[in-house]
């Protein structure tokens, strides 16, 4: 008899845009073979748990029936292009958008191997054909590791642009996209206890214009496909390509490949790198909604039908959704003639844009982890809530309950949810225990450093009550957390993930 392996699937969204269609495809997969929940992942992609390996073709194949698919959402490949769901500059995002549809499919592996795999499809590779005429730019064995893009448009830094493995930031002159910053060489994982692995932030290296992205992007994967490190997995990653050679040398090698040189960056300016919440007209006179859902986890609980009222709303709704970089929703593209229909919805199944709570935990994220994945070491997305209760008592006691504080939690050093860009950061060390960290940039510009390792919940508590009276009475005006931390000397700033550990 063979054991109820489960499996988790992720299912790619580029730019996390689903139709309703969609939305409604994936809800019914996820009672149909799932736990009957969905993950939004902090990568704009959903995710399945709970399904049975028995289960997984079927899955796959209805998936692919609606027009999504899991191909690249794993493995040593290009991932889920991600993109700003921006709802101010509809305009301006339609074409980002369309920008980054562009480098996910180009992008994509041309293997037909998921196909003959997972979709029944006849074996269509000719034999005389090799590998590298197959994959032309990934060749015979694909990249050392795993590649992320994601393209920000200023000044929201939602997509943490500068934790991607090429961060692309959009260029607006006198309303115009022009083109994209050049950032390279995020990422948030390490191993504890190896000081040789670190988070690290993109590095700004030039400019393109839009024309030109898709050839950028793909001369800087065959960089790391051709010097990535094949022999160590855990320093595999493009960022390690990048501190073991030199940005200089890299920059060279780009310009080689591509026969022309980057132009210098241009100016841009981050506000922020969460969601801003709530209703906003766009520019075509549809409407946006972006509410609040606590670490992505789409499910009915008790009087909290939320998974029934968003497959209430998009029975009806004819715009579309969009998965958040923070692992929230758009709905978005609401005509005015559903709109008043869409407000009923929302308002009978209580969505909500999250006013109240504290703005700390509108500004909360956390991975997985226990039970489903596999290489949690302590609880994150069952646990952050409760920690986020008991923070809130302090807030209100030091009257910042508005203040904007990102506080972000992972189970393991993997860092799925970008907990070293948390102003407060927590990985997880073992059950109940976690390094905390402090002092992230609030627009996602510098990485957070230790400030104490292996806690539970009893001294985080105590850490944090003192740190946030201090703040409350302390701030200078417009000080964010992180930075206050910083300027009273809790934590010295970390100008690069080369310092991480010091
Ligand atoms: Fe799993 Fe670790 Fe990623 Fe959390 S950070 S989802 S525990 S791999």
């Amino acid at each position: 008899l063979e054991p109820a392996y489960q499996f988790m699937v992720r299912v790619r969204a580029p730019g996390g845009v689903a139709t309703p269609a969609q939305w409604l495809v994936m809800d019914q997969l996820a009672h149909k073979y799932g736990n009957g929940t969905l993950k939004l992942t902090t990568r704009q992609a959903f995710q399945m748990h709970g399904i049975l390996k028995w289960n997984m073709k079927k899955s796959i194949q209805e998936i692919n029936a609606s027009l999504m698919d899991t191909l690249a959402a794993c493995g040593d490949v290009n991932r889920n292009v991600m993109c700003n769901p921006n709802p101010y500059q509809s305009d301006i995002h339609a074409e980002v958008y369309g920008w980054a549809q562009k480098l996910s499919d180009y992008l994509s592996p041309r293997t037909t191997a998921y196909h003959e795999i997972w979709l029944d499809g006849e074996k269509v590779v000719d034999s005389q054909e090799t590998e590298e005429e197959i994959e032309p730019m990934y060749g015979a064995l694909y990249l050392p590791r795993k590649f992320k893009i994601g393209v920000a448009v200023p000044p929201s830094n939602d997509v943490d642009v500068f934790s991607q493995d090429l961060g692309l930031i959009a260029i607006l002159e006198e309303g115009k996209l022009v083109g994209f910053n050049i950032a390279i060489g995020g990422g948030m994982g390490m191993t504890h206890g190896d000081t040789e692995t670190y988070p690290q932030l993109a590095r700004v290296i030039g400019f393109c214009t839009t024309d030109q992205v898709v050839e950028v992007a793909e001369k800087i994967i065959t960089i790391q496909r051709d010097y990535g490190n094949r022999s160590v997995r855990k320093y595999a990653r493009f960022k390690y390509t990048i501190d073991a050679r030199g940005l200089e040398w890299i920059v060279n090698e780009l310009n080689e490949r591509l026969g022309w040189k980057l132009e210098s960056a241009r100016e841009y300016h981050f506000d922020h790198n969460g969601d801003r919440y709530g209703w906003v007209k766009g520019s075509n006179g549809n409407w946006h909604f972006t509410f609040f859902i606590q670490n992505g986890r789409i499910q009915d609980v008790d009087d909290y039908l939320l998974m029934t009222g968003l497959r209430e709303i998009a029975k009806i709704h004819t715009g579309d959704f969009r998965l958040s970089p923070n692992q929230n929703l758009v709905i978005s593209n609401i005509s005015n003639t559903k709109k008043k229909k869409i407000v009923e919805l929302i308002e009978k199944y209580g969505l909500t844009d999250g006013e109240h709570y504290s703005a700390l935990r509108r500004s909360s994220m956390a991975c997985v982890a226990f039970p489903t994945c596999g290489l949690a070491m302590a609880e994150a997305e069952r646990y952050l809530p409760s920690l986020v209760d008991k923070i809130e008592l302090m807030l209100d006691e030091s009257g910042l309950r508005d203040k904007e504080i990102v506080i972000r939690m992972s189970g393991c050093p993997n860092g799925c949810s970008r907990p070293a860009l948390g102003e407060i950061g927590f990985i997880g060390k073992a059950p109940g225990k976690y390094n905390m960290y402090l002092g992230a940039g609030f627009v996602g510009d510098r990485l957070n450093k230790i400030y104490r390792e292996n806690i539970g919940e009893e001294e985080i508590l105590a850490l944090l009550k003192p740190l946030l009276l201090q703040y409350a009475k302390e701030r200078q005006e417009g000080e964010h957390f992180g930075d206050f931390v910083i300027r009273t000397g809790h934590v010295k700033a970390v100008q690069s993930g080369l310092d991480f550990h010091d």
